[in-house]
């Protein structure tokens, strides 16, 4: 069993605003624009086999950032060799939990943190045929595959002005866009009003484990 990180930045095809890969997936919706961009198997095979083939080879912890230009997206790709870890505390995820582990939330033993591990779907198979988990990544981003589940909402709603009938209208940050109650005009909700709604996110780190034998270093 092997582990690998990614941590992968582009820019939306759709706003160019940054663009977290934070999940092994084909579709990323943009947090900024609501639109989605669509990352296809052929650009995960350049993002993510070659990095695990060159990474075969290094030390536990050595890493590489490079950047590539591929299927019309600039992608910020760094990628290692690190045991999976929680993101908040930093403490690994003992290797015996990927001898059985069913997928879905993992809880981290030191501090409760909730990491989720899951088994590789087609798409990820497909790419990677050997991966036996894919680790820690952004659960939001991989359930806009997925209908119906819901977006996270603030924590309180916050008044907005309508701008065109100035009416305050109740904000939970579920819609960009919204329709005014009282004067039925649309409106899209300013950039400070949304990413105070929804704070900017970072490049998360996620793992992929994979079956294969350690690899033997000789003397
Ligand atoms: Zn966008
Ligand atoms: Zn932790
Ligand atoms: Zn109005």
């Amino acid at each position: 069993m092997q582990t690998y990180f990614f941590e992968l930045l582009t820019a939306c095809m759709n706003c160019g605003n940054p663009l977290l890969i934070n999940a092994f997936t084909g579709k990323i919706t943009c947090e900024h624009c609501q639109k989605d961009n669509y990352i296809s198997a052929k650009l995960w095979r350049g993002m993510v086999v070659d990095s695990m083939k060159e990474a075969r080879k290094y030390n536990e912890g050595q890493k590489h950032s490079l950047k590539m230009f591929s299927g019309g997206y600039q992608i910020t790709l760094t990628f290692g060799r690190r045991k999976s870890r929680c993101a908040k505390c930093q403490t690994m995820i003992p290797d015996n939990v990927y001898d059985s582990f069913e997928g879905g939330d993992y809880k981290c033993t030191q501090c409760a943190n909730v990491i989720l591990i899951r088994k590789p779907d087609k798409f990820v198979q497909e790419i990677v045929p050997d991966a036996k988990y894919i680790v820690a990544e952004d659960s939001g981003q991989l359930n806009t595959n997925i209908q119906g589940i819901e977006i996270p909402i603030a924590a309180k709603p916050v008044i907005f002005t309508c701008p065109a009938c100035a009416a305050n209208l109740e904000i939970d940050g579920t819609k960009r866009m919204i329709k005014c109650q009282y004067c039925d005009a649309s409106v899209y909700l300013p950039d400070d009003l949304w990413f105070e709604l929804h704070p900017a996110r970072t490049v998360d780190r996620w793992y992929i484990i994979n079956n294969e034998k350690e690899v033997v270093t000789k003397e």
